[in-house]
């Protein structure tokens, strides 16, 4: 039985008062917890303050990106061990954005995915294909090598600590959400594959979300079926209350 993760990436959104005044209306409307995890990846200017406003919850927090070094003179990054010092759960990685603006390489990625293990964090590892790989039929292959490049290296203990989160470009920030079924067959294929490097018991272990579009009108199919795990969601996070309807589809 795999505990559902629902995560919300407010990317470079909400100011401090714009950040508690979230927490405030989440935990107004904070639903009943049991029957899934919930992690909130504020911008590094807000996470100390969410963390302080988050006391008392089992809300778990991530950052959005961390640096490859853990210290020293890299100016304007933000290490692992600085993510984890500000009470951080988790750091999302490989996100579209990321790779897109900052041109973050497969091989980035692992890299920061070895030193944010190496720190204690969990991972939200993000994938997925863009619009032109799926026209093209090339969905399977660019999945596949983002997750083998990614998970490179990385041991059957490890990857207890990385959650992976399917996100087809296409889909993220366009209101164009994968279908239900077009969703479900990426993430089994994803599952096959972790099956196949690491064995049946890890794959039916690990947790894969979707993200691209997910909301409170559409979570209750997407989640609905048997290989998607959670949901990484990023407009739709942003109104507390919505977020807590996403939440809400698992209850
Ligand atoms: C994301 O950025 O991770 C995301 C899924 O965004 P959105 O929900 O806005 O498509």
């Amino acid at each position: 039985m795999r505990l559902p993760i629902i995560a919300a990436n407010w990317k470079m959104n909400l100011l401090l008062n714009d950040a508690r005044n979230w927490v405030k209306d989440f935990k107004h409307s904070l639903p009943e917890l049991s029957s899934c995890g919930v992690v909130v990846a504020p911008p590094f200017t807000s996470l100390s303050t969410v963390k302080n406003e988050l006391a008392g919850t089992e809300i778990q927090l991530a950052g959005q990106d961390i640096g490859l070094a853990l210290e020293g003179a890299h100016t304007g990054d933000i290490s692992a061990k600085m993510l984890k010092d500000v009470g951080c759960d988790y750091v999302i990685l490989g996100h579209s954005e990321r790779r897109r603006d900052h041109h973050e390489s497969d091989s980035m990625v692992n890299e920061k995915i070895k030193i944010a293990l190496s720190q204690g964090l969990k991972i939200i590892f993000c994938l997925g294909e863009n619009e032109k790989q799926r026209q093209d039929g090339e969905t399977q292959e660019i999945v596949k090598e983002q997750l083998l490049s990614g998970l490179s290296g990385i041991s059957s203990e490890e990857i207890n600590h990385i959650v992976i989160a399917y996100e087809p470009v296409w889909a993220i920030g366009t209101g164009n959400n994968a279908t239900p079924e077009q969703a479900q067959e990426v993430h089994a294929f994803i599952r096959t594959l972790v099956a196949q490097e690491y064995g049946d018991a890890v794959a039916s272990h690990i947790r894969i979300l979707y993200g691209g579009s997910v909301k409170s009108k559409n979570s209750k199919d997407l989640l609905g079926q048997p290989d998607i795990d959670g949901a990484l969601v990023g407009g739709a996070s942003l109104v507390a209350h919505e977020f807590c309807a996403i939440i809400n589809t698992l209850i």
